[in-house]
């Protein structure tokens, strides 16, 4: 079977030794050869400039960097600044998201939600990026319903996004049902599973509680009754997780976007157990 192809995500680092160690995370990574590094956004432009920063450093190693672009709280101009910044760099993909502003942060700004942010880009930089968005197989927390949220991610694609990258989920069914769903309302491209590795039960369960992403029970159990053993969490976290890629290689996924943390070790031993080697 062929090998899906994988990217890996970071997000960009605020001190000094943040910045010396996502670089070396970089290096273990970049071994498995992943077709791109994609760098998170914080919502309102709180990290805009580390960010840049940071895609700037990842295309200049010569790897192919993707900068995360959420919308919420900012103008038009803001980000059409920010658009032609990276296109002057020779930055070709972005994953352009609505994002989630703090609470007590500013105004909404001019963008409402993620399908006018890749309208935007489209109009202002034509086919230059390769636009990827977000899709929720758990569905995204805030939708109305299940089938609402399932048009609003057709809308997104259709006002000219090229892929998707999930949430994580710990459930194949659940992406495999929303690809099926989505495909029958026309959405043809490839919406890749974002994968979260396991490595501290507490820092994961606080996470899935604010983005909806659901920990099946069975697991949560599991993951609690280890308590403080951080060597049996993560072997579990491993197990499972690799064999949630297994499922998702053999249904067809069209690759996998790994949420690293900014930590090589957990992404690197799931993928070395699917047979991906340096
Ligand atoms: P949208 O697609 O705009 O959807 C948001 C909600 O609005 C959904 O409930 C949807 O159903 C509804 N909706 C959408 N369009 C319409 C419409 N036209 N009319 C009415 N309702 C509508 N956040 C960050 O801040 N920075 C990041 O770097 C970041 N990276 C991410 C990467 C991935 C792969 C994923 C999956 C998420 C990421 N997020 C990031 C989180 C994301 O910003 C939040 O989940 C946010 O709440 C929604 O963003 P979105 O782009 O999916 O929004």
């Amino acid at each position: 079977m062929n090998k899906p192809i994988i990217s890996f995500e970071f997000f960009p680092p605020q001190t000094p030794e943040g910045t010396e160690k996502l670089t070396a995370t970089r290096r273990l990574l970049a071994t498995l050869k992943p077709e791109f590094f994609s760098v998170t956004f914080g919502a309102g432009g709180s990290t805009q400039d580390r960010t840049l920063e940071t895609i700037r450093k990842i295309h200049a190693e010569g790897y192919q960097a993707a900068p995360h672009l959420s919308c919420v709280g900012s103008t038009r101009e803001n980000i059409r600044a920010l658009l032609h910044t990276y296109k002057d760099m020779g930055i070709k993909r972005i994953v352009a998201l609505r994002g989630d502003l703090p609470s007590g942060m500013g105004s909404i700004g001019e963008f409402q939600y993620a399908n006018e942010l890749v309208s935007f880009i489209r109009a202002e930089t034509g086919e230059h990026f390769h636009i990827e968005v977000a899709a929720y197989p758990e569905f995204h927390p805030q939708a109305n319903s299940a089938r609402d949220d399932m048009l609003n991610f057709k809308r997104k694609m259709h006002a000219g996004a090229n892929s998707a990258i999930t949430q994580y989920f710990y459930n194949a069914d659940a992406y495999f049902r929303f690809v099926e769903e989505t495909r029958k309302l026309g959405v043809t491209a490839p919406i890749v599973p974002g994968i979260m590795p396991i490595a501290r039960y507490s820092q994961l369960a606080r996470f899935s509680d604010t983005c909806g992403a659901e920990i099946p029970r069975w697991m949560r159990k599991t993951l609690e009754g280890y308590g403080d053993d951080v060597e049996s969490v993560q072997r579990f976290g491993c197990d499972v997780v690799t064999q949630l890629c297994e499922k998702l290689n053999a249904g067809g996924a069209p690759g996998l976007h790994f949420y690293t943390l900014n930590q090589a070790n957990a992404s690197l031993e799931i993928l070395k157990q699917l047979g991906y080697h340096a």
